[in-house]
């Protein structure tokens, strides 16, 4: 039987929350034997993404942990100043190991999956049959059309990056994925919020694996199957406008 891909993803409240959800989710249900464990920033889970969920036609887990104050980006701050969805993943890392026995059936591949990047379902296949640590190119990041790792002889040997290639893993969160087995038998692998920005994924994967075990994926990380999008923040100065009048939806 397959292995089970567990996707976690943070989320939090947004004007386009629901829409990400419904992009995400509709791809999921295209791939078989996934377990979707979605995280929210937020003190307790929320009605809107209880709901979703239970409509979403996907085996699913609703986890939430806050943001503590302090880590969260400010209004105006530039997005590369706190890494986001910290927490909320070693959330799910933590559901993970309380969760699942940690035997020989622990079958699974664990990935981490943001609510606003477009996943092709190739993907999912690529990473399925992962040993240890998988790895493979991501679309349109830092500052790039492709990040990703260059292969020699079947061996990840250097990465290509626009900036600091010389970190322990210049990968995006995107960009990889772990075996099940692994994230139960090393159960202080964690990432760090305090890491320094790009360093993020650098301190889960450190430890765990090595550029010399990582399987490259997506034929020899030539092809492109997940891309880093973003989704523009709606204006809502119409609405704005007729609230001041009285005149908003909820009047
Ligand atoms: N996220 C979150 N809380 C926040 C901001 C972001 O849980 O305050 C989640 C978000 O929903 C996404 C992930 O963390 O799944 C990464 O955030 P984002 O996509 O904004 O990061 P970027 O694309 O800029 O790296
Ligand atoms: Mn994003």
């Amino acid at each position: 039987h397959l292995p089970t891909i567990y996707v976690i993803t943070p989320t939090y409240a947004r004007l386009v929350q629901k829409a990400e959800l419904t992009r995400l989710s509709q791809t999921f249900l295209h791939v078989p034997q996934l377990h979707w464990i979605v995280v929210e920033d937020s003190s307790q889970r929320t009605d809107l993404v209880s709901h979703f969920l239970e409509h979403s036609g996907l085996v699913f887990t609703h986890l939430h942990i806050p943001t503590p104050q302090d880590r969260k980006l400010q209004e105006g701050d530039p997005n590369w100043l706190k890494p986001r969805g910290v927490e909320q993943r070693n959330e799910g890392l933590r559901w993970l190991r309380e969760n699942i026995w940690a035997g020989e059936t622990a079958e699974g591949v664990v990935y981490f999956a943001d609510d606003d990047n477009t996943y092709s379902l190739q993907l999912f296949e690529e990473m399925r049959w992962t040993q240890r640590v998988s790895v493979w190119p991501v679309g349109l990041v830092g500052g790039m059309r492709y990040e990703g790792p260059v292969v020699e002889q079947g061996r990840v040997v250097r990465f290509h990056t626009g900036w600091r290639p010389s970190r322990p893993f210049p990968l995006d969160m995107a960009g990889f994925a772990t075996s099940l087995r692994l994230v139960l038998r090393n159960p202080e692998a964690r990432f760090d919020g305090n890491s320094p920005m790009g360093f993020v994924e650098s301190s889960f994967l450190q430890g765990l694996v090595t550029m010399e075990e990582l399987e490259p994926k997506a034929e020899m990380c030539t092809k492109v199957l997940v891309w880093h999008t973003r989704t523009e923040k709606p204006k809502m100065k119409r609405e704005e406008a007729l609230q001041a009048q009285g005149l908003g939806s909820d009047s």
